[in-house]
């Protein structure tokens, strides 16, 4: 396999079959569920759109390992069923895991509401204050699980913590790195066991398609893939196409979404029709020190609050022209959001004031848009043309 040293390289490059089939420059699709039987001696080598082995999933297994820096990785029919495979390939009945408490809704709900009723429980943690951890192991306690960032507050775990407990203990230590990407973050190379994606977000990066990946030890991914086969969350070819073509513009986009998100951020925070402006960019934030210290950007997920009601930023919402209105993240368009309505929307009122997020947070997954026409657009959905 012929390597590549810089990640804007490998997107475009890494992973497609060598030599080219038929010479096409872009991987064709391969829209075959079966394979001819070639002498295959285990049932996980068959060739079989289910079993996670045709050529356009192989072709992203080999280009997200580049990414992730990772022996192996694996593709998978949404970041849930690489959150759900993966956790099921590391715990079983009986098991216990300390998990972030400020999770993905999809990823806290299974943790707290489904695994019990397989028999692995969980206790959730701050993933700022490692000296609290100690007390919630137990003797069965088996891996611990983060984000890279948190959704919408953006608070980011003392994550090198993570790694080092995790170490001492004997946990596999696991992280959701969907806000960060490979471009701004690489988690194996801090100590983490395995990386995950919701590829759904930036490694797609269209808003047209739902997957997942995983990267880790080729022992660990093994397993998962064996998990994958039987519970049958697999990528179909045409969806990994469209992935792997989304993967190529992955750092141009990324770069673009950094440095767009903090000129927003900047821009709303000196704005005094905002009351607080969420984004690890600015050094106002809490998380500020340890976002710097272990991501190359920012990334482009931020989150604000307006001086007014729940009226007064529905109306701002639907003042602005470019953003869309809408859920998800990491996509070229600009997306607004309010949790309370949508991600959050499960938790009571007074959970959601405890975990920080006010009925009035608005949401912001920053697209490629030009950054002064999304500038001058917010300044005249919040009423003053600056
Ligand atoms: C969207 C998301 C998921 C779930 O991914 P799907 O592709 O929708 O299954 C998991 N984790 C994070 C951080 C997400 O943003």
């Amino acid at each position: 396999m012929k390597t590549y040293r810089r990640i804007e390289t490998q997107l475009v490059h890494a992973g497609t079959p060598e030599p080219r089939v038929l010479g096409a420059v872009s991987t064709p699709i391969f829209q075959s569920a079966t394979f001819e039987y070639a002498g295959e001696t285990s049932y996980d080598d068959i060739r079989y759109i289910r079993l996670n082995n045709t050529p356009n999933q192989l072709s992203l297994h080999r280009l997200l390992s580049v990414l992730e820096r990772a022996p192996a990785a694996l593709v998978t029919g949404s970041g849930m069923a690489a959150i759900s495979t993966t956790l099921l390939s590391v715990l079983g009945a009986g098991d216990h895991v300390l998990a972030q408490n400020c999770l993905y809704g999809g990823t806290l709900d299974l943790l707290a509401n489904e695994f019990p009723k397989l028999g692995i429980e969980c206790t959730f943690i701050s993933g700022t204050e490692p000296e609290s951890w100690p007390a919630a192991l137990r003797p069965n306690t088996r891996a611990i699980y983060v984000e890279a960032m948190s959704n919408p507050l953006l608070e980011v775990a003392d994550l090198k913590a993570v790694v080092r407990f995790a170490r001492d203990c004997r946990l596999t230590s696991i992280i959701d790195s969907t806000f960060a990407t490979p471009v701004n973050f690489r988690p194996l190379d801090i100590g983490f066991d395995v990386v995950l994606h919701s590829a759904t977000k930036y490694l797609n990066g269209h808003s047209d398609l739902v997957a997942g990946a995983v990267a880790g030890s080729r022992e660990l991914i093994e397993r998962i893939t064996h998990r994958l086969n039987h519970l049958g969350g697999t990528l179909d070819p045409h969806a990994a196409w469209l992935l792997e073509r989304g993967l190529k513009t992955l750092a141009l986009r990324v770069h673009q979404q950094n440095q767009s998100a903090m000129m927003i951020a900047k821009f709303l925070s000196s704005h005094s029709g905002v009351r607080q402006v969420n984004y690890p960019g600015l050094a106002t934030h809490p998380s500020h020190a340890g976002a710097r210290d272990l991501f190359e950007g920012f990334g482009g997920m931020l989150s604000f609050e307006l001086a007014g009601d729940v009226a007064h930023t529905e109306a701002f919402m639907h003042r602005t022209c470019i953003p869309v209105i809408a859920p998800s993240l990491g996509g070229v368009e600009t997306l607004l959001t309010r949790p309370a309505t949508t991600s959050h929307s499960g938790m009571t009122p007074a959970q959601r004031q405890q975990a920080g997020i006010s009925d009035c947070l608005v949401r912001m997954s920053v697209g490629i848009e030009a950054t002064d026409e999304l500038i001058d657009d917010l300044a005249q959905a919040l009423g003053s043309y600056q």
